[in-house]
C-alpha cells in the first residue's frame, strides 16, 4: 500500500511497517517482539513525521575540502509521550533523534467514564521554540491525545505532530475535530472501537502487550 494523506492524516503504506504490524497484532507474539517491533515502527514512522523539517547551510570541512551541507535547523525536537504506552514509541523514535528533548505526559483512562485524567507532566520550558511530536501506540477514542495535546498548546507549543500506530476512524474523526491543525502520522486506521474503547482488531492493550503486565 501507498501512503495515504488527507485532512492531515497519513498512514504510513510501507511493507516493512505492515509486515512488523501484522506480527503486533497476533496474540501470540511475546512481550519482547512486540517491544521490539514497536521500536522499529516507531522509527519508521518518525522518518516520515520529521520530513518536512527545516534544514540550514553550514560551512564544514571535510578531509578533502571545505564546502557547505545542510542540518537541522532550528531548537532541539521535543518528543512528548503519553504515559505508559507512548514509552514504547519513544525508544524508536530516540533512535532516530537521540538529541531529541523528552516530555512526559502522565494520563490514565477511567474506566466508567473513558475520560483522561492527568496525574504527571513535565515538559521543557520553551516548547513554543520548539517542534513538538506527541506519541501514543493507540488513538482510540482519542481522549488522551486531545487532552495531552490541549495541555501542550496550554504550555506555548504550536508546531505540534502526532504519532500512533494504530488508530480508530472515531479516534481520527474527534482528533482532527479538535485539533485540525496538528498532523497525524500511524501505521493503520483499523475497522472501529468496540464498547470498551479497544481498536478492532487492533492488537490488545498496548501497554500491557509491551510490558508483559497481563
Ligand atoms: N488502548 C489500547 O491499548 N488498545 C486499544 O485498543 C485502545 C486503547
Amino acid at each position: 500500500m501507498a501512503d495515504k494523506t488527507y485532512d492531515g492524516v497519513m498512514v504510513i503504506g510501507h511493507p516493512l511497517v505492515e509486515h512488523k504490524l501484522t506480527i503486533m497484532r497476533k496474540k501470540d507474539t511475546s512481550t519482547r517482539t512486540f517491544r521490539q517491533l514497536l521500536r522499529e515502527i516507531a522509527a519508521l514512522i518518525c522518518y516520515e513525521a520529521t520530513r518536512d523539517l527545516p534544514l540550514e547551510e553550514v560551512e564544514i570541512e571535510t578531509p578533502l575540502t571545505k564546502t557547505t551541507a545542510r542540518k537541522l535547523a532550528g531548537k532541539k525536537l521535543v518528543f512528548a509521550s503519553i504515559l505508559r504506552a507512548g514509552n514504547g514509541l519513544l525508544e524508536g523514535m530516540l533512535d532516530l533523534v537521540p538529541s531529541a528533548r523528552v516530555a512526559h505526559i502522565g494520563l490514565y483512562r477511567d474506566p466508567e467514564t473513558l475520560q483522561p485524567v492527568e496525574y504527571y507532566f513535565k515538559a521543557p520550558d520553551d516548547l513554543s521554540e520548539r517542534t513538538v511530536i506527541c506519541v501514543d501506540p493507540m488513538l482510540a477514542t482519542a481522549n488522551s491525545a486531545v487532552a495531552a495535546v490541549d495541555r501542550l498548546k496550554g504550555r506555548g507549543a504550536r508546531d505540534i505532530r502526532f504519532v500512533c500506530l494504530l488508530a480508530a476512524p472515531e479516534g481520527v474523526e474527534r482528533f482532527h475535530k479538535a485539533h485540525p491543525d496538528v498532523p497525524v502520522f500511524m501505521a493503520a486506521i483499523d475497522s472501529h472501537l468496540n464498547d470498551h474503547g479497544y481498536i478492532v482488531p487492533g492488537l490488545g492493550d498496548a501497554g500491557d502487550r509491551m510490558y508483559g503486565t497481563k
